[in-house]
């Protein structure tokens, strides 16, 4: 990176721009995959930025979001939750209270939205716990599509309730039986079949990450989070906070969140950006600590920190929560993580366990084991920033999905 892009860059506002003409964030991105995909990738990113100046496009995508997804959704200040933690103020992004519980819902509709702007009767998408299937068979329901879920065949035994969910909602799920048979192995299947099926199927990707010009599309499609978070900053009267804090599995409700932030506030006004990654069993066991652990490598068509062996091959990672349970991490957090204009920190499965409790008894709301990383942030914020401190939070979801792994894990007596 040159000293005028990192400076750029560090100015924040009219500085950062991200990412490049050929999709870079610094040496992240890119597009790394067969040549008989990059016109299908070529044609979306057309399509996209056409679809971004075009009013009608707009207009329909956001009155979708209001009245289907049901945004803006809330900024709820946690007060019980401020005191047990030592905070002065925490106020909570509700994505758990959108459609289907979470945010993906707002990248699942923006995509879908795109498949039928450029005239494809059928989408198909990869999950792992089967949040993203399930999200992507509501957009497909939603606008008259066909949908078509590659899982993991182990993800299909343990996650059978989002498989019968998406079948419900019209969708055919599709196993993969190669390898460990989970999320990695259901990326690549659906880069594959892409390839054979591309002039009628979009691919519908699930988090910020893949190859350009995906990682735009995902972040401009859930920049709704930090666009609305800014609004209701003055709504509420609370100025700049001290923190904002979200989740980061792949990137998405992160980006979604600290894009506008960054984009929006110039350097003196801005609060300190943290991300939590999963840190499962402790760094020096497993875990899903792209950033703290991993080096840069290509997967999946693009460059980022990936979580790898000697030999260069991505390591399998492990969290107690399935969306944060993949070994890389999308080129814009790289970027931002290299600039330092983000922190990333990495919260274990047992510190995690704990902020959800607090969270379900402290305020009578259940969250995912994966927003319940960034809720584990707040003590530490605490004794960083003093019991003054204001700090926003990106709930990214509900916990409903959970309740299965936390009573095993022996919370609420088992
Ligand atoms: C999928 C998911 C995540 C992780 O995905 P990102 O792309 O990092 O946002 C976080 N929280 C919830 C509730 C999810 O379903």
């Amino acid at each position: 990176m040159s000293d005028r892009t990192r400076e750029d860059a560090a100015l924040g506002g009219a500085g950062y721009r991200t990412p490049d003409a050929r999709g870079y964030y610094g040496p992240y991105g890119g597009r790394f995959v067969p040549e008989t995909v990059m016109p299908a990738l070529e044609e979306l990113e057309r399509v996209f930025d056409d679809a971004l100046t075009d009013d009608a496009f707009l207009e329909q995508f956001g009155s979708l979001l209001a009245d289907y997804v049901g945004r803006p959704t809330p900024l709820y200040r946690a007060r019980r939750l401020a005191e047990a933690v030592g905070l002065g103020a925490v106020w909570l992004k509700r994505e758990d209270l959108a459609h289907t519980g979470a945010h993906k819902i707002n990248n699942t509709i923006g995509q879908c939205l795109l498949a039928r702007r450029m005239g494809k009767p059928r989408v198909i998408a990869e999950t792992g716990a089967g949040q993203h299937g399930v999200a992507t068979a509501t957009a497909a329901a939603l606008l008259g599509l066909e949908c078509a879920v590659f899982m993991g065949s182990e993800d299909i035994r343990r996650q059978s309730l989002n498989v019968y969910k998406s079948r419900l909602l019209g969708a055919e799920v599709v196993p993969v039986e190669e390898g460990a048979r989970t999320l990695a192995e259901a990326v690549t299947a659906t880069l594959r079949h892409w390839t054979e099926r591309v002039e009628d199927t979009f691919y519908v990707l699930g988090s910020a990450l893949g190859p350009h010009p995906y990682p735009r599309v995902v972040r401009e499609f859930q920049s709704v989070i930090g666009r609305e978070l800014l609004a209701q900053f003055d709504e509420h009267g609370i100025g700049t906070p001290d923190a904002v804090c979200a989740c980061v599995g792949g990137g998405s409700n992160a980006i979604g969140t600290f894009h506008p932030i960054v984009t929006g506030l110039g350097e003196g006004e801005r609060p300190l950006l943290v991300g939590a990654e999963a840190a499962g069993e402790g760094l020096d066991g497993r875990h899903g600590a792209s950033l703290a652990k991993g080096e840069p490598g290509v997967m999946h068509g693009f460059m980022s920190y990936l979580l790898q062996d000697e030999r260069g091959n991505p390591i399998e990672a492990h969290s107690i929560s399935a969306g944060l349970d993949y070994p890389g991490i999308g080129p814009e957090h790289a970027y931002l993580h290299d600039l330092g204009l983000v922190r990333y920190e990495p919260v274990t499965d047992e510190e995690a366990l704990v902020a959800f409790e607090l969270l379900c008894r402290g305020e009578g709301i259940i969250p995912a084991l994966e927003s319940s990383h960034a809720l584990a942030l707040l003590p530490r914020l605490a004794v960083e920033l003093g019991s003054d401190a204001v700090v926003v939070l990106t709930l990214s979801g509900r916990g409903d999905k959970d309740v299965d792994i936390v009573r095993e894990a022996g919370l609420g007596g088992g």
